[in-house]
């Protein structure tokens, strides 16, 4: 073996020695951690400068990447570029001469001055065949990429990198409501174990409120499920929309939602359940061409670290139920 090829693989097997240490220590890690070094993997393999791996958002028609070596997190429309032409075209694309190349975008290089000489770009598909991503390759080092060589250097960095992503992908989906765009239930467990659970622990003060839609049923009865489902999302967006920088809104179940407020103490949270409460009574939402005037019932809570996540959601959900008892159209906090 050739000393040249000797160091290579010895330089693949620290890469992947790290990323198996950093994902089997106690540090949290998440999906990016992988990409960075399945990136820096794919670089190795190939002999490159650069290289960078990008998602395809196909309900936004957007591509983006937070790989691309010292830049930030890259958004484009998902049809331009070489890894828009690579995905639209589902096949390798390779350019050894990119400033000539009329799929080439050198808004990146203007910006940062670098010179890019020499570009491969590799569509990543998931198990069923459907493209997913693409691996970008920049400036090979000895020269200009050799599409059938480079393509089989970098397969098995692709393959892993569209596993890890078909993973994100499905992990994502799953705490994510479709209808609503809002997280879900698993969603706000993740969220808790993530960053709640360690605001209780430190101290400081958390708040949420829960609130469910009044007589939501008869809207349904009326005007149709469908007319049902644009107030839910309407319902969702105005919440969202009151959501400050560090707060967040879940999905709690059918017609129910809860807000999270670290940092919050109990007043804050009746202060913002109130806000919404006026905020979506003034706001008539217009469902499939039906004005439908609407409420929100809300029980609020701050959270005591003494007891655990389902007996705090408890005691909002009954002073939920006590607003529903007295009315509806309200807030109840003790
Ligand atoms: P209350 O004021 O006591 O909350 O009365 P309500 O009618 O809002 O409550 P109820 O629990 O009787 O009805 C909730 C309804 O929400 C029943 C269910 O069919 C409907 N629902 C749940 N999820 C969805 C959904 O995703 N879309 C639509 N259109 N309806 C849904
Ligand atoms: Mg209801
Ligand atoms: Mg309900």
């Amino acid at each position: 073996m050739s000393q040249n090829c000797e160091k290579n693989l010895s330089d693949i097997y620290d890469i992947c020695d790290r990323l198996y240490r950093e994902m089997c220590s106690t540090k949290k890690n998440d999906h990016s951690t992988l990409f960075m070094y399945l990136t820096e993997l794919g670089k190795t393999l190939v002999g490159a400068d650069r290289a960078s791996f990008w998602k395809w958002d196909k309900l936004r028609h957007e591509l983006w990447t937070a790989s691309a070596t010292g830049t930030d997190r890259i958004i484009i429309p998902d049809n331009t570029g070489l890894v828009g032409k690579a995905l639209k075209e589902q096949r390798v694309v390779v350019t050894n001469d990119p400033y000539n190349d009329p799929d080439f975008n050198s808004a990146v290089d203007k910006k940062t001055g670098y010179v890019t000489k020499s570009v491969l770009v590799m569509p990543i598909a998931d198990v069923n065949g459907d493209y997913i991503g693409a691996f970008q390759i920049i400036n090979k080092l000895d020269g200009g990429f050799d599409e059938k060589q480079d393509v089989r250097c970098l397969s098995l960095a692709a393959i892993v990198c569209g596993i890890a992503l078909e993973s994100e992908t499905f992990l994502e989906e799953s705490q994510h409501d479709k209808l609503t765009k809002l997280k879900n239930r698993m969603g706000f467990y993740s969220d808790f174990s993530k960053k709640y659970n360690k605001l209780l622990e430190s101290g400081r003060p958390l708040s949420m409120f829960i609130c469910d839609i009044d007589k939501f049923k008869r809207v349904n009865d009326t005007y149709g499920h469908n007319a049902g489902d644009a107030v839910l999302a309407f319902t969702s967006g105005l919440i969202m929309q009151s959501c400050g920088a560090e707060e967040c809104a879940y999905r709690w179940g059918g017609e129910e939602f809860i807000m999270m407020m670290p940092d919050t103490e109990l007043e804050g949270a009746v202060k913002k359940a109130e806000e919404i409460r006026v905020l979506i009574m003034n706001s008539p939402c217009n469902a499939e061409g039906n004005i439908i005037n609407l409420t929100l019932s809300f029980g609020c809570r701050q959270f005591d670290p003494s007891m655990t996540i389902e007996e705090n959601i408890s005691v909002a959900d009954g002073h939920l139920y006590t607003a529903k008892e007295s009315g509806r159209n309200r807030v109840i906090y003790e």
